[in-house]
């Protein structure tokens, strides 16, 4: 077997038992292969081991794997979860299904209205990124602002308000992991529970955390969405946040 296809046995293993260990069940988590930086070849051999979800950082890059998996579309879900400026949206209204890194009205107003231009596809599914870790704040919104942005994004046409996503510093000890997931995961359900019959809300369900040095602080803390490259894909070459 080629050592995608044994990262992918093991990753999915490794949230099996984060799940296990905090009672929760393994197929309340979903898996996002991160290919930033590796060829469409690679997205295509992860394909063909079960897996359908993949994330890019980078607008270009991602447009272009897009378009030449083209033929495999039907199978695949496209993820971005990098810094996006203005000048980027379309491209990413036009060839993505989610977008995990909208933190400014801005962008989420131009993705509704680029999205609206084509009407073929289905609502763009989206999250708001916070910032846990302010010392290394280049993107996010605060926590304490991520509910009157989430309230401005749900009234938007063409999108669907999926949840939060968060990228906390890097920490090696697991305590400090799970402190950062588990304010983004109070900050989630006090969003969560005060808009429980508002039609703005109710796919709000994503709780998108935790990479390949911290999936299981995020488990325990409640992701429902890890975003895995390194331990997937290997040792990215190119220098990225
Ligand atoms: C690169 C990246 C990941 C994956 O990180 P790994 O440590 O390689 O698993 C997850 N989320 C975002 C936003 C990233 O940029």
């Amino acid at each position: 077997m080629n050592s995608i296809v044994v990262n992918l046995i093991q990753v999915r293993n490794r949230i099996e038992l984060a799940a296990l260990a905090s009672k929760r069940e393994p197929e309340g988590i979903e898996l996002l292969a991160v290919s930033k930086t590796f060829p469409a070849s690679a997205v295509e051999e992860a394909m063909h081991a079960g897996q359908s979800a993949f994330g890019e950082n980078y607008v270009q890059e991602g447009v272009d794997k897009i378009v030449q998996l083209e033929k495999l579309r039907p199978w695949l879900v496209w993820h971005f979860i990098g810094p996006l400026q203005s000048n980027k949206t379309r491209e990413v209204a036009q060839h993505f299904d989610w977008v995990h890194s909208v933190d400014r009205l801005k962008i989420a107003e131009r993705l509704s209205t680029q999205r609206g231009e084509f009407p073929h596809l289905a609502e763009l599914q989206v999250c708001v990124q916070v910032n846990v870790s302010e010392e290394d704040s280049k993107s996010g919104v605060a926590l304490t602002e991520a509910e009157a942005l989430c309230d401005a994004i749900s009234k938007l046409p063409n999108i669907a308000l999926r949840g939060l996503m968060a990228i906390p510093a890097p920490n090696p000890d697991p305590k400090i992991q799970r402190e950062a997931f588990s304010a983004v995961r109070d900050c989630f359900q006090r969003i969560q529970s005060s808009h429980l019959v508002d039609p703005g809300y109710q796919f709000f369900d994503t709780l998108s955390m935790g990479m390949s040095d911290d999936l299981e602080a995020a488990i325990a803390e409640g992701s429902t969405m890890v975003r895995i490259g390194t331990a997937i894909f290997g040792k990215r070459d190119k220098i990225t946040k």
